[in-house]
């Protein structure tokens, strides 16, 4: 058995919708227990990166490992060559439950309370039983700050609360590696250092994290890795010091625009 210490790799990715090429060969190396903040203009493809990761989208080209493992496809020898297979749905849903993901949308189901939204994958999906759920949630929910209002339902709950809540639901399902995707964007102000406390406290605890996210003060502080995308490439990445110290003009001027 090979054990690695790199939880994600993608190399040379590709991604196109049609004739809009959105991602054109991005390589990205994340280690286990670091944190990796992707930084980018709109629409640079930092969302369909991650959605790659997570299976939410194909490949139109390169590959991404996770946890030293090639996602979606498998390779076979077929006449003495070397050609990728699709995976079978069962192998592609193990490989997703080693990732978490939360969305700038926290879409938590509105007619459950947050303890049913954060019990719901682990009873209807990994088939835990109720009382196990139950604990395990009520455990995620103290985690994230949100031990007092187990069974409020979303719409009594402030933005911040519901995106814990989200974060949470995650967590639930045990991944290795959690994927935010803006999880701050849709915040009034007021709100979002509660969910980046979480973030941080969540960092701090080893888990493996990639965030997009426009917090630059988070991603000082918190990343152990920063990517800036533009475009569909990465056009430069370093420790949080390049947030300081930018060395392309387009990094340069992305951090003018957000700082
Ligand atoms: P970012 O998250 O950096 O803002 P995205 O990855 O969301 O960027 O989008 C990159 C580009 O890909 C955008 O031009 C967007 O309109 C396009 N795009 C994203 N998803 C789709 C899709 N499902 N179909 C067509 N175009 C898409
Ligand atoms: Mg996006």
């Amino acid at each position: 058995m090979t054990t690695t210490n790199i939880a994600v790799k993608a190399t040379q990715v590709h991604k196109a919708f049609g004739s809009l090429h959105v991602l054109k060969g991005v390589d990205l190396t994340v280690e286990t227990g670091t944190v990796t903040v992707i930084l980018g203009p709109s629409g640079s493809g930092k969302s369909t990166l991650l959605r790659l990761i997570n299976q939410l989208e194909t490949l139109t080209g390169g590959r991404i490992e996770v946890d030293g493992e090639m996602i979606g496809y498998k390779e076979v020898t077929r006449n003495g060559q070397t050609v990728l297979q699709t995976l079978d749905d069962k192998d592609i849903a193990r490989q997703r439950a080693k990732l978490g993901m939360v969305f700038q949308k926290f879409n938590l189901f509105p007619h459950m309370t947050a303890l049913e939204n954060v019990m719901e994958a682990p009873v209807h999906v990994a088939h835990m039983p109720k009382d196990k759920a139950r604990n395990e949630a009520i455990e995620e929910l103290n985690r994230v700050g949100m031990g007092e209002r187990l069974n409020y339902y979303p719409m009594q709950l402030s933005g911040g609360q519901q995106q814990r809540v989200a974060i949470a639901r995650a967590l639930a399902m045990h991944p290795d590696i959690m994927l935010f995707d803006e999880p701050t964007s849709a915040l009034d102000p007021e709100l979002v250092g509660e969910v980046l406390n979480v973030m941080r406290s969540l960092a701090q605890a080893g888990m493996t994290m990639i965030c997009v996210t426009h917090e630059i003060g988070f991603a000082r502080e918190v990343a152990d890795q920063i990517v800036f995308m533009d475009g569909g490439v990465v056009v430069e990445k370093g420790g949080p010091e390049i947030i300081d110290n930018p060395k392309e003009p387009r990094f340069k001027d992305f951090l003018n625009h957000v700082l």
